[in-house]
């Protein structure tokens, strides 16, 4: 809030604005801001028919100011729901540096009463991110950390969402997340993968569990601001290993266009949905078994297992804790 605004009054209730929404010219207090998110997660839940009244819902649970806030609003919607449930599901990657978050993020779902379920790279792939910096550097791998990390966070939460027997992982990607995506697409080329830039992913069932993205219309900083106003801890911890990345620049470059051009985030994804939706319908990617582990892959081999090749782990922890 700025000195200015403090002499401001929100535009639905007359009590002092603290927002002022650059993109929409809203003027808001701080209840009705928050109000405004919930109504926005319901209405993206609503519009892209996301949950069924008797989900399961898995949420991957980071402990950063994303998966809190959507975590906080799930616990929220659900008890409208009584027939669904909602948990939380963490990988722990295996970063010494980052030993205490852990300890975060149960002091959170302890404070909003749900379950946590937490697992590790350790547990699932047999090696820590740890163990994955030191051999890309050791093997001079053209492959960044996070790169590796990110393929075993997308399978290693598919395996607990599906050990959980979750109906839904729901992902905390804000609306700058997926513009971002959006563009890196765009840039590389990568028609298919663009195509599937939607706030929701079928699954295959008990298999490959649904993915939604209930934060999908909702911009980084209204997030952040959200996030202020929860009485629960964040952890913000930066992790060693994130380096600057083709996102990296997308990102300061959105923003400060953002900053000149107010309402810009919104209106591309709106364009890419439309253009999205207008593409020749991409043949529905088949999924086969991994020939190692048997966890579902595009290819013949999954991602996790080409990690492992790649960096030259064994390929005995994968796939013997694949097929159990
Ligand atoms: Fe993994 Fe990179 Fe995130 Fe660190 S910054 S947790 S290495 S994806
Ligand atoms: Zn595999």
């Amino acid at each position: 809030m700025n000195s200015e605004m403090s002499r401001e009054q929100c535009r639905q209730c007359g009590r002092p604005a603290v927002v002022h929404r650059l993109y929409s010219g809203e003027l808001l207090c701080e209840q009705c801001f928050q109000l405004s998110i919930v109504n926005a997660v319901r209405e993206a839940i609503s519009k892209w028919n996301m949950l069924q009244r008797t989900d399961r819902i898995a949420v991957a649970f980071s402990g950063g100011k994303d998966s809190t806030v959507l975590l906080s609003i799930l616990v929220e919607i659900q008890q409208k729901f009584p027939d669904s449930e909602v948990l939380a599901i963490t990988l722990d990657e295996g970063i010494a540096a980052n030993r205490e978050r852990i300890d975060t993020l149960n002091e959170t779902t302890r404070r909003l009463g749900v379950e946590h379920v937490v697992s590790s790279y350790e547990e699932l792939f047999s090696l820590s991110v740890d163990e994955i910096a030191e051999r890309a550097h050791a093997t001079q791998s053209s492959l960044s950390s996070c790169a590796y990390c990110g393929t075993l966070r997308r399978q290693g939460l598919n395996i607990v969402a599906r050990q959980v027997r979750a109906d839904k992982l729901a992902l905390g990607h804000n609306l700058d997340d997926e513009v971002q995506s959006m563009l890196m697409n765009v840039l590389s080329g990568d028609l298919p993968r663009l195509a599937r830039s939607t706030p929701v992913q079928e699954g295959v069932r008990h298999w490959l569990i649904p993915r939604i993205k209930p934060l999908y219309h909702i911009p980084e900083q209204d997030v952040a601001l959200y996030a202020s106003y929860l009485d629960l801890p964040i952890h913000r911890a930066r992790c060693p290993y994130a380096e600057e990345s083709l996102r990296t620049e997308i990102r300061e470059w959105l923003n400060a266009f953002e900053s000149r051009h107010p309402g810009s985030k919104f209106n591309l994804t709106a364009t890419m949905g439309k253009i999205i939706s207008s593409l020749p319908s991409q043949p529905p990617e088949l999924i086969h078994k991994c020939r190692n582990c048997g966890e579902p892959t595009s290819g013949e081999v999954c991602g996790a297992c080409l990690c492992r090749e790649e960096l030259g782990f064994s390929k005995g922890g994968s796939q013997e804790r694949g097929r159990r």
